[in-house]
């Protein structure tokens, strides 16, 4: 059985002392982990997250570890709760009733892609990520959360044209999220470094990219299999 949670360790006892020549190797004896019977695994759900364009290949995952060892969020920013590699192992069990204590955890990915670059089997962690965090929604056993919020709209706003309108996007995102939200937070100064760099581009032309309709056709097609619905 795999070991979910420490609380499922029990009875650990420590010796008074076990010191063999000036070394103390009374280390952590008498360890048991308590018994449990888990029946609410969900087989389907790793083939749901699967059937997504970004969760083709959950399944490729081995568990090593080196995607959360460098993940932004789990190491530079310190949430620890934030571990692609413990969700994907979720996933693939689909223990969803674990799953879901990480539903305000998992879309906090920020999309850096350390991740993909560090994997050794080539899951396309950030996707995969995402992918979970869909399903999740779809299942309803996640609510409707900042980080798919942003998806859609960002989606919405490319889509129109092809280029990003950034100064609509963030001004769109941060109007729509409640004020104590985190990722408004981070938008919103995301925002004001690119007003300060110059970098916005925007404004009452707007550009497009070339041969739009043809590829706009063909992505509509990809997000109207993957579940996202016609973008506008
Ligand atoms: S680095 Fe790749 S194989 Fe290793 S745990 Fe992460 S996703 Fe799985
Ligand atoms: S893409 Fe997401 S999961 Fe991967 S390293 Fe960056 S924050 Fe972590």
């Amino acid at each position: 059985m795999p070991i979910h949670e420490k609380s499922l360790i029990d009875g650990v006892i420590e010796k008074d002392s076990a010191v063999v020549d000036g070394v103390d190797v009374s280390g952590r004896w008498n360890t048991f982990i308590k018994e449990r019977l888990l029946t609410d695994y969900h087989e389907d759900f790793v083939q749901e997250v699967k059937s997504l364009q970004g969760g083709k290949t959950v399944t490729n995952c081995w568990q090593c570890g080196t995607c959360t060892s460098g993940c932004c969020l789990h190491t530079d920013y310190g949430l620890r709760e934030f571990n692609p590699r413990y969700f994907i192992y979720l996933a693939q069990t689909g223990n969803v009733d674990e799953l879901k204590k990480y539903e305000n955890v998992i879309w906090r990915c920020i999309s850096c892609n350390k991740c993909v670059e560090r994997c050794p089997k080539g899951v396309k962690v950030e996707e995969v990520v995402h992918a979970i965090d869909e399903v999740m929604r779809k299942r309803g056993l996640a609510e409707d959360t900042p980080g798919s919020r942003w998806d859609r709209t960002y989606l919405d706003n490319i889509m129109v044209t092809g280029v990003l309108d950034e100064l609509g996007l963030t001004l769109k995102y941060v109007r729509s999220e409640k004020p104590a939200d985190f990722t408004r937070g981070f938008m919103a100064r995301m925002a004001f470094k690119i007003l300060k760099n110059g970098n916005v581009r925007t404004g009452p032309i707007r550009r497009r990219t070339k041969g739009w309709k043809k590829m706009k056709k063909v992505a509509d097609s990809i997000l109207e299999a993957d579940g996202y619905g016609s973008t506008k």
